[in-house]
């Protein structure tokens, strides 16, 4: 126990569901209600039957939660990162449901920022505090995009100077990502105490997932059709992989996709994973909202 920001989990994984409020582009109409939510740990989805299926989370934020109220239930799980574990938290949905919202935010907006510019200032704050105890710290950010199940690659060396001074990080880079790439943040922390000789060597990694809608029926063909299928492929190889590690199985399918094989050092183990499940309550998208319910579901 390094900090005493030891988190009590209930296994390492944890599912939080968000749900986006009504925009002016939504379709507005008498449907009901796509999504409820009764309990902070309980929604009810709707399915195109008309019926109500209910899911349990360990949280649920309603349309009206803040960033601020959001960052609160992760500062934790983040924190946990300086103290030498390993943190992924993914935000899963269909296109236009909030992922970006959550983990970017708009930067611009000091109380709309998201988990990442977040992160990085308590991250950075905290740190202060640890160097005057005798803690030195390294720190490596970098952004990669996944596409197609290649890989590209950024580094950005000013980003933590940029945190300290609370302006927005990547900003450009990230809004501007296509919603068919996943999109990955990490931050590589490693301590040394020059006093006690303790070390530390964190990870955390913030991911903005690719749009989980379905192909539709009309059918997609050439590229379009190739690029959805890779998306498919890899958020259910990612959802059998935080499965197999829920379960305690002994075989643990990292290497069906980029996105596991290149987060494996970062998930099982003594590691933490936090998923959001993102939920637009357009009544346009009541199918895809279902869902995604059921993917969070299964790895909950
Ligand atoms: P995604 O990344 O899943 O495609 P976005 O994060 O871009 O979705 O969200 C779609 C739109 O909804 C954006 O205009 C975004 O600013 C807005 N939005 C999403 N979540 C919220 C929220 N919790 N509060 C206010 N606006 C939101
Ligand atoms: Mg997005």
């Amino acid at each position: 126990k390094l900090h005493n920001t030891i988190l009590e989990l209930k296994g390492n994984i944890r599912v939080f569901c968000r749900v986006r409020p009504v925009l002016p582009d939504d379709v507005a109409g008498s449907e009901p209600d796509v999504i409820s939510y009764p309990t902070s740990t309980e929604a009810l989805g709707r399915g195109i039957d008309g019926q109500k299926y209910p899911f349990n989370f360990d949280k649920v934020f309603n349309h009206d939660a803040s960033q601020q109220e959001v960052f609160v239930e992760i500062s934790q799980l983040v924190q946990s990162a300086l103290d030498g574990y390993k943190v992924c938290i993914f935000a899963y949905g269909q296109t236009g449901s909030g992922k970006t919202y959550t983990m970017m935010g708009r930067p611009e907006a000091p109380d709309q920022k998201g988990l990442i510019p977040r992160s990085l200032e308590q991250i950075f704050q905290t740190s202060q505090s640890l160097i005057a105890q005798g803690w030195k710290y390294k720190m490596q950010a970098s952004m990669l995009e996944i596409y197609n199940e290649t890989i590209s690659i950024e580094e950005i060396s000013s980003l933590l100077r940029q945190a300290a001074q609370s302006r927005s990080v990547g900003k450009t880079q990230m809004n501007e990502q296509s919603s068919r790439s996943h999109f990955v943040f990490t931050l590589r922390i490693s301590g040394v105490n020059e006093g006690t000789e303790q070390q530390v060597q964190g990870v955390l990694n913030l991911i903005d997932l690719a749009g989980s809608e379905r192909l539709s029926r009309s059918g997609a063909t050439g590229d379009r059709l190739k690029e959805t299928q890779a998306i498919n492929r890899s958020l259910s190889s990612l959802s059998d992989v935080i499965f197999a590690l829920a379960k305690k199985e002994d075989h643990v399918p990292f290497r069906n996709s980029k996105l596991t094989y290149l987060l494996q050092p970062c998930l099982g183990g003594d590691s933490k994973t936090l998923m959001f499940v993102n939920i637009s309550p357009d009544p346009a998208s009541v199918g895809e909202s279902l869902c995604s319910l059921r993917f969070a579901a299964r790895v909950n």
